[in-house]
């Protein structure tokens, strides 16, 4: 066991952003049952602190301020048609009330899992309800309003540090990569599904930067039918050289579970085998960790992702406390435990997506690795 945070408030799981809206915090509270069911959340040098709200002013670091007016007045029920061009009142990010508050502490619960890892208290901090990649400066999309992880990758930069921001989530940070498109003091690394058949219809690999930050983002794009094996492919053989070359000082990661293969938004064939895997190995490379939620559209399967997530996270062996505790092997058996079946992709599907980790690895290996000096795997 390490000492690890686990980031999560009440105020965020509740949050609702609608019956017919695809993105639900409440699977931050089926997280946190399941970690207390297996036994992950108590122990030495684990800890569970409640989040407090970002200072807005520290919001403008990466937002502009007429964004930032325009959502709180969204949050506080006004609503007028330019509020549209700034992204508000739409289907994928609806005019909710309140919906400020709650982007401001879900930043906040980032801002801490960051002070918590940089001040020495411990490792590696989970925020559940974080990791909203898409939300641009000026403009709110894809179900993200404030850009918590631009926020702290931002403040972090600004201190000096440098920052690695490694995203797992099936779309691409498209709001990351925007802010951070022309600076040297992020690394940006993002694995997702192509963007020629997945919102946001960018990532590819030949976005790599411009001026200084040439070299800096290192796109992955992946093709539909990824399973674990061409994920993990593609991730050992790209992301440790380009971490180790580029020695951070701290890892924001951004985990969505969206790339399941029974998600109902994407079309990639990965199981919890694969992603438990993904996340150990950024644990394994990175000197501080922030974790962030991000998306997961099968409620179950991303419930049980995350908690893996955590139990990678803070080194520890899920064991079911209630197996045999309740009617024995009927509740046990019908929860199913936490772990997926193997599913492999086989023929022609297989040997495309396989295809394509080989040629992202050659065009990187002569694009990004010259520019930080990392040697191939
Ligand atoms: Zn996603």
């Amino acid at each position: 066991m390490t000492s690890a945070a686990f980031l999560f408030s009440d105020k965020l799981a509740n949050f609702d952003y609608g019956d017919d809206h695809p993105f639900k915090p409440i699977r931050a509270r089926n997280t946190k049952e399941q970690c207390t069911r297996y036994g992950l959340l108590y122990g030495p040098g684990l800890i569970r602190p409640e989040p407090d709200p970002v200072e807005p002013s520290t919001l403008e670091s990466f937002h502009r301020q007429n964004y930032l007016k325009a959502l709180k007045e969204v949050s506080s029920g006004r609503f007028d048609l330019p509020m549209l061009e700034r992204g508000l009142g739409t289907e994928e990010c609806p005019a909710l009330p309140g919906v400020f508050e709650f982007s401001l502490l879900s930043t906040g619960a980032t801002m801490l899992g960051v002070e918590l890892v940089m001040g020495g208290q411990v490792g590696r901090a989970f925020n559940l309800v974080g990791g909203f990649h898409h939300a641009y400066p000026d403009h709110a999309e894809g179900f993200c309003y404030l850009n918590d992880a631009g926020v702290a990758l931002a403040a972090q930069a600004a201190q000096g540090r440098r920052v690695a921001f490694i995203d797992i989530d099936a779309h691409h940070c498209n709001g990351i990569q925007h802010a951070f498109y022309e600076d040297d003091r992020v690394l940006v690394i993002s694995l997702h599904e192509s963007g020629k058949t997945l919102y946001p219809w960018s990532g590819f690999e030949t976005e790599l930067g411009t001026g200084r930050g040439t070299g800096f983002n290192v796109n992955i794009p992946m093709l539909e039918n990824s399973d674990d094996e061409v994920y993990l492919s593609a991730f050992r053989q790209l992301v440790p050289p380009l971490i180790e070359a580029f020695a951070p000082d701290l890892v924001i990661a951004e985990i969505g579970a969206d790339t399941m293969i029974s998600d109902p938004l994407t079309h990639l064939r990965l199981t919890n085998n694969g992603y438990f895997k993904l996340v150990k190995e950024i644990c394994a490379f990175s000197p501080h960790l922030v974790a962030l939620g991000g998306g997961g559209y099968d409620v179950f399967r991303t419930t049980r992702c995350w908690t893996l997530a955590w139990a990678a996270m803070s080194e520890q062996e899920p064991e079911d406390t209630y197996a045999g505790a309740v009617g024995g092997m009927m509740f046990g058996g019908e929860m199913g435990g936490l772990w997926d079946p193997q599913i492999r992709t086989a023929g022609p599907a297989k040997e495309r997506a396989m295809a394509q980790v080989e040629r992202l690895v050659s065009f990187h290996h002569e694009h990004s690795f010259p520019v930080l000096g990392a040697r191939k795997a």
